[in-house]
């Protein structure tokens, strides 16, 4: 009998209309459980749920805030190996990469547990006198939350940690592949002590809850990671109610190796931040720019540090790239192989399916050469291991052609030139820059973000996620 694991709404345990079976794509004979399909009725009482929540957990004391974060992250952490297995075995990244995001969840809890200990506002003097004014942050209200399924327990930490910290009530809708994550972390945080209704999960289909939660005028604020064409739709939905929202969407993210890299460094940037995770992230590099004086040492040392990583079962301790996440993404990621030859990119390694001991989505990280910047494989988000090297002739040649996309999430450059290093750092158009790092894998305690196509809204994570998370009210006071 599979484990049957249901909503939380209102602070009881709600079964769905029917349910989903969330496999593994490492196996998919292994079923990790049934998750509650919800109808837009259950998002209806959970959004009802947060509304009268809200009045109580918003003028709740710091201490109790603090201590619910605070408990959630020992916890979270003390139980890194579990989660990570459970989100290695529903998403397919590595173990090693699965625990190490379960430990990223518990350090964002912790830095809002501390956050709820530092609110502040500001008092300051009148225009007029014997006057007060002061200046402070208020929740929002109820908070929405849409969650992908490319990072199942640190997205839905960014999110909810800092809603509660600034005293908002929550609804998250997580991504129907990975629910596996979100229950284990909502439920830790609703047996952390948090009162009926501040926190509401909703699992099922985006285009039935998620679609119900954007209809709701009582959704006071919405932050979505995901796809461009469902960003759209929250931002669609948003204006018609005049209600705040963030948006994170997609990457065709640039790391520019120039001559003078240290080849080793560029080599291990590229690889992690191009196939790591599966090429799974929003962060990855799939352009990879290289000036002409390093380009073939480049990729034939690409090439031999391809040959030499395995692709396997996720929970499998010698494997380096797990599966992509299920057919569709991978069928996604085997059109566009096609398309790149057909568009006349040189494959230089990799690209078959591999079929290996248990039925899984196994896709050989893929390395074209000889691409230009105008093919759709340089221009459209593939969000899997499929990586093009771009010829360029010079530092020049290669900032124009990283510039030239419409997302701008992260943007790397390997080189030891300073002069190279701080021009890049000034006028690459991404809102995070990488220098000898990959494009991929970021702090928890800083501000995550794009420019251009790739994020709409103010910054999440580290204390600018106060920006959405409140609203800022001026009061004056004759007393
Ligand atoms: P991806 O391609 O990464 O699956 P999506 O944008 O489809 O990106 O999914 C991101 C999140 O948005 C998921 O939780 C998904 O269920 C949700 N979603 C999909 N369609 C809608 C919709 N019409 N309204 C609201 N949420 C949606």
């Amino acid at each position: 009998m599979t484990e049957q694991f249901r909503n939380l709404i209102g602070g009881e345990w709600r079964e769905g209309a029917n349910t989903s079976t969330n496999v593994n794509p490492s196996n998919t004979d292994d079923v990790i459980g049934q998750y509650a399909r919800a109808t837009a009725e259950d998002m209806a009482a959970a959004i009802a749920a947060a509304k009268a929540a809200f009045p109580g957990w918003s003028r709740s004391g710091i201490m109790e805030r603090h201590g619910i974060l605070r408990r959630a992250s020992d916890e979270i952490v003390s139980r890194k190996e579990e989660l990570g297995r459970l989100l290695s075995r529903e998403e397919g990244k590595t173990l090693a990469e699965g625990v190490g995001e379960v430990v990223r969840a518990a350090q964002i809890f912790d830095f809002f547990a501390g956050e709820c200990l530092r609110l502040a506002g500001e008092t300051v003097p009148s225009a007029r006198p014997g006057l007060r004014v002061d200046i402070t942050r208020e929740p929002m209200g109820v908070v929405g939350l849409i969650t992908p399924w490319n990072f199942p327990i640190a997205i839905p930490s960014w999110k909810i940690a800092p809603a509660l910290a600034y005293g908002n009530t929550v609804v998250i809708k997580p991504a129907e592949l990975v629910p596996g994550c979100a229950w284990a972390l909502v439920d830790i945080l609703h047996r952390a002590g948090l009162p009926a209704g501040v926190l509401n999960l909703v699992m099922g289909k985006g285009s039935v809850i998620g679609q119900a939660m954007l209809d709701s005028p009582d959704v006071k604020a919405l932050s979505f990671t995901g796809s461009v064409a469902t960003g759209r739709r929250v931002a669609e939905a948003s204006a018609k109610h005049l209600r705040k929202f963030q948006l994170e969407m997609g990457g065709k993210n640039p790391m520019v190796v120039v001559d003078d890299a240290d080849l080793n460094v560029a080599v291990e940037a590229c690889v992690n931040g191009a196939f790591f995770s599966t090429g799974q992230r929003c962060t990855a590099s799939s352009r990879l720019i290289v000036t002409e004086g390093i380009h073939d040492r480049f990729v034939e040392a690409m090439t031999a540090r391809l040959k030499g990583l395995k692709v396997g079962d996720a929970l499998d301790p010698g494997t380096h790239i797990g599966p992509v996440v299920d057919q569709s993404q991978l069928d996604q990621d085997e059109r566009y192989i096609a398309i790149g030859r057909e568009e006349g990119a040189t494959l230089a390694f990799g690209g078959e399916r591999l079929n290996l001991a248990t039925p899984g989505f196994y896709l050989q990280p893929a390395l074209f050469t000889g691409a230009t910047n105008q093919m759709r494989i340089s221009r459209e988000e593939i969000f899997g291991p499929v990586a093009s090297v771009i010829r360029v002739r010079d530092y020049d040649e290669a900032l124009a052609t990283a510039n030239d996309t419409e997302f701008g999430l992260t943007a790397g450059i390997c080189t030891t030139s300073l002069k190279y290093a701080e021009h890049f750092r000034r006028n690459a158009e991404a809102g995070m820059i990488m220098v000898n790092v990959p494009t991929a894998g970021v702090d928890f305690h800083v501000p995550f973000g794009g420019s251009k196509g790739s994020s709409y809204g103010s910054r999440e994570q580290g204390r600018y996620a106060a920006e959405f998370y409140t609203h800022v009210k001026t009061a004056y006071t004759l007393p």
